[in-house]
């Protein structure tokens, strides 16, 4: 009290807007509010957020329902598979649930080496370095690597963490269309020489869409232009290659033709976290000076466990992988014929059912919800307004007869959508 008293008066000066201090006023807040009120005039249920009561499989039991589920990047079905929850929980009796403060610092646990290992023989490089996150991997990596003299071409639909990334590097920013790999040589040409680094970032396989990029390409233009070639394989792994070993042995690439593959552990691997495999300048550099390694916790020991597990479990079952692609050529073919627009999908994990503005998608997913069908909508300003989307993720667990009933429900959503 006595002190507030002796506390200079405030100069006169405009007031303060109400909206620079309060959350209710955010336009984040704002935004979210007009797209509820949008929904809910439309009569659209909210799509998100929905809890599943157990294993989220080829079904899943949520609010006392079962659903054929699209919805989980479950590929490999790995996430909850008996073998990869059994490696979690031996790893949790002995190490218990967390590494609790940086590795740097507290210490390895031996599967962590193991699991990093494992990453590296798989692309044949020197090494792998495992985060906490597959997000704060790319962000953390991206912006430790380049600076505001280096220069970033990416391609047009990215995932958002890269994009992070190169805003934390501070470096400059190119995108360019969507897999084009002749517009990259064009920016190569033009503005290689004004900067120190260029890091060229591409995906194995696009989330949206479900396409590829001709990744040889991107190495022929990496290696001209002595640039960094980075492929975030979130996607890839599981689903690419004979045995799910990515887009390197998709497209018969060596070694040394990426510089930095990044990878999720919450995918195919059925866990949470992301890595970096690489040559050991770039992996070692990486353990001691990345701050989102540095400052961050361990990766617990039964997310390590869990996802070396379904490595090997991938590895040594190359049959998940070839059911995997064999019920994405079947639901890309018969949505095709019955013209739904897949967009560019390559038909192997990833199908999209483009239907034009996000209401159309929000009432075609709460359609499919009806039937027992659990696909999310993908809305603006994830895709462009024009380009809203159901996304189907399949995984191997998913039967004949559930693709072919979801098609055949997806087929008659769409035609209700026109009426
Ligand atoms: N990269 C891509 C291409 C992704 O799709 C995602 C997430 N879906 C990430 C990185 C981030 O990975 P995580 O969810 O494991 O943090």
């Amino acid at each position: 009290q006595r002190r507030a008293q002796t506390l200079a008066p405030l100069p006169l000066q405009a007031p303060i807007p109400a909206a620079h201090y309060r959350f209710d006023l955010h336009p984040g807040y704002l935004q979210l509010r007009a797209m509820r009120d949008n929904a809910a005039r439309l009569g659209v249920e909210n799509p998100y957020f929905k809890a599943h009561e157990g294993i989220a499989g080829a079904t899943s039991l949520i609010e006392g329902r079962s659903y054929i589920n699209f919805a989980s990047y479950n590929y490999l079905g790995m996430a909850g598979d008996p073998t990869v929850c059994e490696a979690a929980k031996a790893a949790i009796d002995r190490y218990g649930t967390s590494t609790s403060a940086s590795r740097l610092v507290s210490g390895e646990r031996p599967v962590h080496q193991a699991l990093e290992r494992a990453l590296a023989d798989l692309y044949g490089v020197d090494d792998a370095v495992a985060f906490v996150s597959g997000h704060a991997t790319n962000v953390t990596t991206i912006g430790h690597l380049f600076g505001p003299r280096d220069l970033i071409l990416h391609d047009a639909l990215i995932h958002n963490s890269v994009l992070q990334g190169i805003q934390l590097s501070g470096a400059h920013r190119l995108p360019f269309p969507h897999n084009d790999g002749q517009a990259l040589e064009r920016l190569l040409a033009a503005h290689r020489h004004e900067f120190e680094r260029v890091l060229i970032v591409v995906e194995g396989l696009y989330s949206m869409d479900g396409d590829y990029p001709d990744l040889p390409r991107f190495v022929r233009a990496k290696q001209r232009h002595h640039a960094f070639l980075m492929v975030d394989e979130a996607h890839a792994l599981g689903v690419l290659g004979p045995q799910g070993q990515g887009s390197h042995a998709h497209h018969g690439l060596s070694a040394g033709d990426v510089d930095i593959w990044m990878g999720t552990l919450s995918k195919t691997l059925a866990g949470c976290g992301g890595y970096i495999a690489g040559e050991s300048a770039l992996v070692e550099q990486l353990r001691f000076l990345a701050p989102g390694f540095l400052y961050s916790v361990g990766l617990p020991p039964a997310l390590a466990a869990g996802s070396l597990a379904a490595l090997r479990c991938m590895q040594a079952e190359p049959e998940r992988v070839a059911t995997l692609r064999a019920r994405g050529e079947r639901f890309l073919s018969r949505a095709r014929a019955a013209g739904v627009d897949t967009g560019t999908s390559a038909g192997l994990a990833v199908i999209p059912a483009i239907v034009g503005g996000s209401m159309r998608a929000a009432r075609l997913s709460a359609a499919l919800w009806r039937e027992g069908i659990n696909a999310q909508p993908i809305l603006h300003p994830a895709v462009p307004e024009n380009a809203a989307r159901l996304r189907f993720f399949l995984s191997c667990l998913h039967t004949e007869a559930q693709i072919d009933a979801t098609v055949d429900a997806l087929v008659r959503g769409l035609a209700a959508l026109a009426d």
